[in-house]
């Protein structure tokens, strides 16, 4: 039994996030007057993520939810600053000032639409985030690739969270199909291709920055653009060799 069903992950799979963070976090830092209280733009940017993610590990956890860890990373990045902290209100209109600097820089990969395109009649397609459902839902929608996914599965709602098998058994179970005859596309080695290969899927690392020189472990199948995903597919399915170029 072959492949029937591709599983996505979203972001940095789909969506350029760490451009849009990188890009929104600036902007909305400068607009705020707050770049200089810090040694460097760089300096600032690796604090923010720092903070991002120890918030956001702890509402993967289920410790917060998806509003609370937005109000958790805001006071923890401006406790490092001599600003006083703003209350609950202060606190949700000052992330959605950052929000729309992020939004202004949401982009897909180029090479999404065109695989999605090529793989649209052989495959259905879904989705499984590390995520809340409503903000993947919402984003999704704005890039215009809701409609071109059949199931999206987010963290949120099943209360576990890549790698842990039952988030993919999840994920698999939007698509009605056991995990032996779906694949998983996702950009993180851990949580994505190791994890999907111990759920059963059979795992797609897109490592796109390609600076690991070691070799993708072994059972792991590694590209580094989603247009080398068709060809990958055919070698997989029919034990074809894949078209050159
Ligand atoms: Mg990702």
């Amino acid at each position: 039994m072959g492949i029937a069903r591709l599983l996505w992950d979203i972001d940095d799979t789909l969506f350029d996030y760490t451009t849009a963070e990188r890009l929104g976090v600036l902007q909305h830092l400068s607009d705020e007057g707050l770049l200089s209280e810090f040694d460097s733009p760089e300096r600032a940017l690796s604090l923010w993520q720092q903070d991002m993610e120890y918030a956001y590990a702890r509402f993967l956890a289920g410790e917060l939810g998806f509003l609370e860890h937005r109000r958790e990373r805001v006071r923890l990045f401006l406790g490092r600053t001599g600003r006083s902290l703003p209350d609950t209100r202060a606190t949700d209109a000052w992330f959605g000032r950052y929000v729309r600097c992020y939004e202004d820089h949401w982009r897909i990969f180029p090479d999404v639409l065109p695989v999605l395109d090529a793989l649209r009649h052989r495959y259905r397609h879904g989705l499984l985030s590390n995520s809340s459902t409503p903000h993947q839902h919402r984003k999704l929608k704005k890039l215009g690739l809701r409609r071109r996914f059949s199931s999206l599965v987010c963290s949120d709602e099943i209360g576990c969270a890549k790698p842990a098998a039952e988030a993919f058994a999840a994920g698999c179970a939007g698509l009605r199909l056991p995990a032996d005859q779906v694949a998983y596309i996702g950009d993180k080695l851990t949580t994505d291709a190791l994890g999907a290969l111990g759920a059963g899927l059979l795992p797609v690392w897109i490592d796109r920055p390609a600076t690991d020189p070691e070799p993708a472990p072994s059972g792991v199948h590694r590209i580094h653009t989603l247009a080398d995903l068709p060809g990958l597919l055919e070698v997989i399915d029919f034990g074809a060799v894949p078209p050159i170029g």
